[in-house]
């Protein structure tokens, strides 16, 4: 094909706009459509030039390239016509045009959609292997299941291969054949009229899946389709040292893959229930203890509850009220090693019911102190 300049098949100058593009190549278009031509071979070819000349010019890109270069190939001249891998099927002539779905585009913007209406995506290529869906649950675990970590079960509703028929979609026993509807080729094609004529679209078929092969008797369980909705129990291993919030990978025990690929996995987000005892912050451990008032003010050793037990800390003599000790390593351990601070907060707790002799010793002490607790009515008998 003799090389021309795009902007004289569209009949435009050099600095038209989009709009002017576009609109001249709509005139062109139906000016020169085959259905007004039968037969005619010079319309044919015009048809086709207009369309390529619209394909580059409508493409910023290509349009730029081709103002630079003189084409868009870089082998001087842009060369349309029949041939060149990719592009499109119209009326029983081939328009390829190399770039692959351009051509559908432009018919996709005049008419919207070259799929025709219904809602349903357009389909074109039957689909390969896919990896099943990620599948995500929550699990309610306790404060201590956290910290030491446990074992729970769990189960999960999720869309998975049928088992019956192995994914085949055919009932054991049966055999599969050649698609009645779309005769093996796994497509439906469909000539729809527009105002540029007739116009073929291709769509997976539906009752193959695009396969062109059909069980002819469907898998009872799952009716063809290969997926089933299952329940399982699932085992999950909760490693200690676990957080609120902490998410857990099951891998590959998501759904199952399609067409034999692979599975996807289980996220399970971690909830856990607060402590009566304690409060986590990360891997350390806080808490609280009371203390008797002469402890406080004389030092003692006490026993403090953390989550690995009864351990032992000395109180100095002259000890505060909402003092904080720290027992180092008594905290959340992971199997890491790293392991967080138990933090014991003192309550001191006054005794409020004194036996005659204990009340006569602390009103020595207060008078030893300089204390006149009779004025300020501190004690009173
Ligand atoms: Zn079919
Ligand atoms: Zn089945």
């Amino acid at each position: 094909m003799a090389e021309k300049n795009l902007y004289e098949i569209l009949g435009v100058p050099k600095t038209a706009t989009d709009a002017e593009i576009k609109s001249a190549y709509r005139k062109s278009a139906l000016k020169y459509h085959p259905d007004k031509h039968k037969g005619d071979k010079d319309s044919e070819q015009k048809f086709k030039e207009i369309n390529v000349a619209y394909e580059v010019l409508s493409d910023k890109q290509k349009r730029q390239q081709y103002d630079t270069f003189g084409s868009t190939t870089g082998r001087g001249g842009y060369s349309g016509g029949a041939g060149q891998a990719g592009g499109f099927d119209f009326n029983g002539m081939n328009f390829d045009f190399g770039g692959g779905g351009g051509f559908a585009d432009i018919f996709e913007s005049f008419f919207g959609g070259a799929g025709g209406g219904g809602g349903r995506s357009r389909r074109s290529k039957k689909a390969g292997p896919m990896r099943g869906n990620d599948i995500e649950a929550n699990i309610r675990i306790s404060f201590e299941d956290a910290v030491f970590g446990s074992e729970k079960e769990l189960e999960i509703t999720k869309s998975d291969i049928c088992k019956h028929c192995d994914g085949r979609g055919a009932e054991p026993g049966s055999v599969i054949g050649t698609c009645k509807t779309c005769g093996g080729t796994g497509e439906i094609r469909t000539i729809r009229n527009t105002i540029l004529g007739q116009m073929a679209t291709s769509n997976i078929c539906d009752d193959c899946n695009g396969e062109g092969k059909r069980p002819d008797k469907l898998c009872s369980v799952c009716h063809g389709t290969t997926r089933v909705r299952v329940k399982e129990r699932v085992k999950v291993k909760i490693p200690a040292g676990v957080d609120n919030g902490s998410t857990l990978k099951l891998a590959g025990k998501g759904e199952g893959g399609i067409k034999n690929g692979p599975s996807g996995d289980l996220y399970i987000l971690l909830v856990v229930e607060q402590s009566k005892k304690f409060i986590r912050d990360g891997l350390d451990i806080h808490g609280e203890t009371e203390i008797h008032l002469l402890q406080a003010v004389l030092g003692d050793e006490i026993s403090v509850a953390t989550i690995h037990g009864e351990k032992t800390i000395k109180i100095p003599a002259g000890t505060n009220d909402s003092k904080v000790f720290k027992i180092s390593g008594e905290g959340v351990k992971k199997a890491s090693g790293q392991a967080g601070d138990h933090y014991v907060k003192i309550k001191i707790k006054i005794p409020d019911k004194l036996s005659k002799k204990e009340r006569e010793l602390y009103v020595a002490l207060a008078g030893e102190a300089g204390l006149d607790t009779k004025k300020s009515g501190g004690l009173f008998w």
